[in-house]
């Protein structure tokens, strides 16, 4: 069975030149989607401007509520395109899969070479560095799973040497419920204050001395279910609109001292970052992969094993962490690669965490997040955190300008990057998300 068709062709090319320099993040084979205001003007005048919803292509964002005015569409477009002239990006969401699939054609047909609405939707097009981007939509609930295998390892290799992973870790999606509220698009993160333990063993208040990051991707939910109807893993995929990038802020010494036996608490839900477009799982069809288990592993009970995820369940997505602090900037030092791994690496896929999620009749909502846990990769180096590269803060990294972190610093920035890439597919990326560290 292909998974792919005529949106995914890698010989598809745009009339929007941009969009086929190679290397660039979105292709006509991606058409990733986000909410944004168009810059320009004061800002409480913009602030009161209504939310638009975009498709990427090249350096460019088509305005669809302009597209929808100023060009002729097929009719099966119209009631498509109708929530999100209204820059209601939840509620095209909401029409499920075969709406999902059908924009996608009907977008990359407009903005493929040789399109004859071309010449309409040129006027629809702004600079993506005049759109200041908003998140996708309100975020009901956010749970965060655990599911990168090589960080629950790294991690409890420093609580338990002897036992790094407890025994439920393969058999169920680890996860907690985190925080909707204070999920943002980055830009300034301030230190969180909080308790803390200190080495003589009394707490302490003030602001944390362990800031982190953790490199995870995020699914957004774009199908409810009923409290009390299981998703089944089959239909799980269904459930799930696209991923962004995802960043987890993490306070190590709050997260120490409060978490148990409840789990996070304070040390996670001052800020969550996401990137601002959402890639969905349509674009993603040329690079998913098999899942498996590493021979001896048990494997997943029948409620999270099925056919089509052992065959395509598993994401090819390339990520990257990069760390510039202020003095980097200050001397006009780049940014540094801290770390790379791959989706790949995931223990479970999301088809698993979704179906995990509602196995016990929660229902999940459109809008809902759900992030992955920190992908972390098998190697030394690849670990997905600052609490795994420098082992617990034990061996500090070394910065270009002569520098050392073993956490976060006031004005470090952290950028997340992802891409896709396999033979005979065009490479398409997730874009960015960025965080700069403010004082407490
Ligand atoms: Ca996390």
């Amino acid at each position: 069975m292909s998974l792919t068709d005529a949106t995914h062709a890698p010989t598809l090319r745009s009339w929007v030149e941009s969009a086929n320099v190679p290397g660039c993040d979105f292709p006509v084979q991606n058409l990733p989607l986000a909410r944004f205001r168009p810059a320009g003007g004061a800002a409480e005048a913009q602030e009161e401007e209504p939310l638009r919803v975009g498709a990427a292509i090249g350096d460019q964002v088509l305005d669809l509520k302009l597209a929808a005015q100023l060009c002729p569409w097929a009719d099966a477009m119209d009631p498509l395109l109708e929530p999100l002239a209204g820059g209601d990006l939840a509620g095209f969401m909401a029409m499920g899969q075969p709406a999902w699939k059908m924009l996608r054609a009907g977008l990359s047909a407009a903005l493929a070479e040789g399109s004859d609405q071309g010449p309409f939707l040129e006027t629809c097009l702004l600079p993506r560095t005049e759109a200041r981007f908003a998140l996708p939509c309100r975020i009901g609930d956010f749970t965060d799973f655990y599911s990168g295998i090589h960080h629950a390892v790294a991690v409890g290799r420093q609580l338990r040497p002897e036992n790094p992973l407890l025994p439920n870790y393969k058999w169920l999606p680890i996860g907690y419920h985190g925080r909707s509220s204070s999920i943002g698009l980055g830009g300034p993160v301030k230190r969180p204050q909080g308790q803390t333990r200190t080495a003589t063993g009394e707490p302490r208040f003030g602001p944390s001395r362990r800031m982190d990051y953790e490199l995870e991707l995020g699914l957004w939910v774009g199908q409810s279910n009923r409290l009390g109807e299981p998703v089944p893993l089959a239909q799980a995929e269904d459930h799930l609109f696209g991923v962004t990038l995802l960043n987890d802020w993490s306070a190590r010494d709050i997260q120490a001292w409060e978490s148990v036996p409840l789990g996070p608490f304070l040390a996670k839900n001052f800020a969550t970052s996401v990137s601002p477009w959402v890639v969905t799982l349509e674009a993603l069809a040329p690079f998913r992969r098999p899942f498996t288990r590493p021979a001896g592993d048990p494997p997943p009970l029948p409620y999270l094993d099925g056919e089509f995820n052992r065959a395509h369940g598993a994401l090819d997505i390339r990520l990257e962490v990069w760390l510039r602090t202020a003095r980097m900037r200050e001397q006009g030092l780049a940014a540094m690669r801290l770390s790379h791994s791959n989706a790949l690496d995931a223990y479970w896929t999301p088809a698993q965490l979704l179906a995990h999620h509602t196995s016990n009749g929660c229902n999940l909502q459109v809008g809902d997040l759900l992030g992955t846990g920190t992908l972390s990769g098998p190697a030394a180096g690849q670990g997905g955190s600052l609490l795994e590269l420098s082992l617990g803060g034990r061996q500090p990294l070394r910065l270009p300008g002569g520098e050392e972190r073993s956490f976060l610093e006031d004005g470090d920035t952290v950028t997340l990057r992802a891409c896709c890439e396999a033979p005979g597919a065009v490479r398409i990326g997730l874009g960015q998300v960025s965080g700069t560290i403010l004082p407490a």
